[in-house]
């Protein structure tokens, strides 16, 4: 019978006391700051658990304050919890890995909102006096899923920029994203991140529609490699693979507030199906389409 003893002895006790355990987090993550490694360390016990959530919701903080004050968080925070909208963008991004934005940090805050839920959006703007306002042009490619943008800007020349879905759930708007690495996500109790290997390796494969040259150039600035389609990888697409269809329900996610067992959950209420593509055309991949001679 094997022996457990090495796994016994290897084991962190569980006492060990909660200032030790956040040195030992600040350490590990100082030169590895990806959410994948506090995941990773939230798995040795309940301790690190808690001080891992924690650095995490600092870190959710920290990044949103680049745009507003605490008071302005907040009630972001509780206007995203009664509608059900999410952040998006690089600001979900940033969160997860932040090594891509060391040298250039998001320009603005992408919000997802259901559809119908524009007056309460408009009405939080009037409360703080964000007056500043016009409505975006939506992308022909995300007509479909995208019934309107506001744009707004803030007193401090910050931008928010609310994309309305065109249906109840914000998981159409979010998942018909044109870039893969868009498809990251912050509500206010949790992180979902829908392609993590390709997320922590900086892998970006477009998806149905097209993304501007913007979008690329800022991607590629960030040291992010960018890819239209997988057919020219010289192996096998794996999850990233325009055939694959995924599943909204069930999704990897963090839960950064000490809420969340206790609040709403759109993953697990809306089930959706998606995909990023059509057809595969990379010879190493499995589920390629056959051309015919
Ligand atoms: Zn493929």
């Amino acid at each position: 019978m094997p022996s457990l003893l090495p796994l016994v002895t290897m084991s962190i006790p569980e006492q060990l006391p909660a200032d030790i355990v956040s040195c030992i987090i600040e350490q590990a993550t100082s030169n590895e700051p990806s959410l994948s490694k506090l995941v990773q360390l939230s798995h040795i016990n309940s301790v690190f658990v808690e001080s891992c959530c924690s650095v995490v919701s600092t870190r959710v903080r920290s990044v949103i304050r680049t745009f507003m004050d605490d008071g302005v968080m907040d009630s972001l925070f509780k206007i995203l919890e009664s509608v059900h909208g999410l952040i998006g963008g690089s600001v979900a991004l940033d969160v997860i890995e932040p090594d891509f934005f060391i040298d250039h940090p998001p320009g603005d805050i992408d919000i997802m909102t259901p559809s119908g839920t524009m007056t309460e959006w408009v009405g939080w703007c009037d409360s703080h006096g964000f007056v500043d306002r016009e409505t975006g042009e939506v992308n022909p490619d995300r007509e479909d899923s995208t019934k309107s943008i506001l744009w707004v800007r803030m007193h401090n020349g910050m931008e928010l920029k609310i994309h309305q879905s065109q249906s109840s759930s914000v998981l159409l708007t979010l998942l018909s994203s044109n870039l893969m690495l868009q498809m990251n996500t912050i509500s206010p109790f949790r992180i979902y991140c829908f392609y993590p290997w390709m997320t922590i390796n900086g892998i970006l494969i477009s998806c149905q529609g097209s993304p501007t040259t913007y979008d690329i150039d800022q991607l590629e600035c960030r040291l992010i490699e960018y890819y239209w389609s997988t057919c020219l990888w010289n192996r096998p697409c794996g999850r990233g693979c325009p055939m694959i269809w995924h599943l909204s329900y069930g999704v990897g996610m963090y839960e950064w507030s000490r809420r969340a067992h206790l609040s709403y959950d759109v993953f697990a209420e809306t089930h959706l199906q998606w995909g990023i593509g059509n057809d595969c055309y990379n010879v190493h991949c499995p589920y390629r389409v056959q051309e015919i001679d």
